[in-house]
């Protein structure tokens, strides 16, 4: 296996649970579509901070976007039982109802014996913008349909979700509407995607909403758990 724990999107859960994983000793690979976007924010993040967090570091260094973004992912890179990667999953790696890894679009796969799905706003999402519309879970990040499809061909159900961004300095306001899990497909307590076995999900892709300081808190609640 390359990892104990693969950790499919490093955003506020992903990169948290990743984090706080490894300070507890455990070998876990983070996965993003975009290094460019590890933990960034859609504004800036206020504070209070949970305490023991990543955010707790990093906030009081930089609340606004880049700034936040640039010295968690320095504290992710650096991690001596993190690997920080880019790929897009497309598909998990079965073997009978376990996931043993992930499929990516790049080609490689990636083995371990848990796989947290921490993908946010990236589940079949649509970004509009003006009279655009991307299929993007961001702005400037889009998203490939793959791995939406193959959750739904395994039988798992989903339910809309949409969220605005304010217009901010050099962009205008957006709106991305984007899938969740459906209620009954996570366990709360357990943070298990009880379809698969081994299988978790963390953060927006599983609440459906919430703010940056909740999504810490359920990434360092993974870790806990794990
Ligand atoms: C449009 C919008 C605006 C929001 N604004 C605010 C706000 O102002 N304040 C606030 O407190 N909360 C806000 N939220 C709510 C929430 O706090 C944020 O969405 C937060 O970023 C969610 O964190 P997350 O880690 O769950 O997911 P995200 O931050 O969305 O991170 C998802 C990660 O998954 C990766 N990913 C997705 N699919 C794949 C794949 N197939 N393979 C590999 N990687 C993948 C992405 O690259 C990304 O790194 C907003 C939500 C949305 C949708």
């Amino acid at each position: 296996m390359d990892y104990e724990v693969l950790i499919v999107g490093a955003g506020f859960a992903g990169a948290e649970a990743a984090y706080a994983l490894a300070n507890k000793g455990v070998k876990v690979g983070l996965a993003t579509t975009s290094l460019d976007s590890v933990y960034l924010p859609f504004t800036p993040v206020q504070p209070p901070y949970p305490q023991g967090s990543l955010l707790a570091e990093v906030g009081p260094l930089g609340q606004k976007g880049w700034a936040l973004h640039s010295q968690a992912k320095y504290r992710l890179e650096n991690h001596p039982r993190i690997h920080l990667l880019q790929l897009s999953a497309t598909r998990l790696l079965l073997e009978g109802r376990r996931v043993v890894g992930v499929e990516s679009w790049e080609g490689p796969r990636k083995t371990a014996e848990k796989v947290v799905l921490a993908v946010g706003s990236f589940l079949s999402p649509k970004l509009y913008i003006g009279s655009v519309v991307e299929e993007a879970g961001r702005l400037s990040e889009a998203a490939y349909p793959d791995l939406y499809l193959h959750l739904q061909e395994l039988g798992f159900g989903f339910v809309p979700q949409a969220a605005e961004v304010p217009p901010q300095e050099g962009t205008p306001g957006y709106r991305v509407e984007y899938q969740v899990f459906a209620p009954g497909e996570w366990e709360a307590h357990t943070l298990r995607l009880p379809r698969v076995e081994g299988l978790y999900g963390v953060g927006l892709c599983v609440l459906g909403r919430g703010s940056y300081a909740q999504m810490v808190e359920e990434g360092m609640r993974l870790a806990a758990l794990l």
